[in-house]
């Protein structure tokens, strides 16, 4: 009897948690509607405040930030790979594949902890003990992507604005935009939250990020892509320096893409 009522209880508690996240899916896919009228009015007001010249440099601004992360997810991590633990950098950007795939898509660190877990305990060989801290907090914390993009727009802004940067204030740029990143949740378009804290720091007017909101979504894609690639690279370096990696797994180009069989014959026992 008392069982029951338990049952009971939990299975309350769990429709409750059901409903609230049915309440808060509606909530998003209500914001997903409205959110391109309010991106159009946005990029309207921006049409007709800013001349032309600076719609060329936003393209320019896209472009650079653009190669940078393409160019930090191909050169720096796979050097930095290669120089820690002398491991194959082709085989971590060919397993990469897939995680990168859903970050890009959803541009969510944090939604994207499945796949990456999986794909480093799965793929590339780090032990469960390793990736289940390094994956989670890499999601949190560890955000070049983001660092990179807040870097290149306040020098941008900076540039529209027509102020000039010390040297100081570019080194001011650099300690904030890692703190900021740090600072910064794995979900869609909040690294261009944090770069008000960045714009302050130098004196540019926070209005500045109305500039480049309307071009973000892509760079927001393709900096989470870059975010979730650096948590599995650090995953992998942690993993070979506690003696918590498997050579073999990482080798296999097919470790992960096999289907598992699973034998329930001791279940009915
Ligand atoms: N969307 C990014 C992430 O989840 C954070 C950001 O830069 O906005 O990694």
């Amino acid at each position: 009897m008392q069982l029951l009522y338990r049952a009971k209880s939990g299975e309350r508690v769990a429709a409750l948690f059901e409903d609230l996240s049915e309440v808060i899916m509606r909530l998003v896919a209500i914001l997903m509607n409205i959110a391109p009228y309010g991106v159009f009015a946005l990029l309207a007001t921006l049409f007709t405040t800013v001349s032309i010249e600076t719609f060329g440099n936003l393209i320019i601004y896209f472009l650079v930030v653009f190669f940078v992360l393409i160019g930090h997810a191909l050169i720096t991590y796979p050097l930095i790979l290669k120089l820690l633990t002398g491991l194959n950098p082709f085989i971590f950007l060919k397993k990469m594949r897939d995680a990168a795939i859903f970050a890009f898509s959803t541009a969510s660190s944090n939604a994207t902890i499945p796949v990456t877990l999986e794909t480093a305990t799965r793929k590339m060989g780090v032990k469960n003990s390793i990736a289940s801290f390094t994956v989670p907090l890499g999601a949190t914390i560890n955000m070049d992507g983001t660092a990179i993009m807040q870097g290149v727009a306040t020098v941008f802004i900076a540039q529209v604005f027509s102020q000039d940067l010390t040297l100081a204030d570019y080194v001011t740029v650099v300690l904030t935009a890692t703190l900021a990143s740090i600072g910064t949740a794995g979900v869609p378009g909040v690294g261009l939250i944090m770069l008000a804290m960045v714009l302050q720091q130098v004196g540019l007017p926070v209005e500045g990020i109305a500039l480049i909101i309307g071009v973000d979504r892509l760079l927001d894609m393709t900096r989470t892509a870059v975010n979730v690639t650096g948590d599995s690279m650090v995953g992998i370096i942690v993993a070979k320096s506690e003696g918590q990696f498997d050579n073999d797994m990482y080798l296999d180009a097919e470790a992960g893409n096999k289907i598992e069989e699973i034998d329930f014959h001791h279940l009915k026992d």
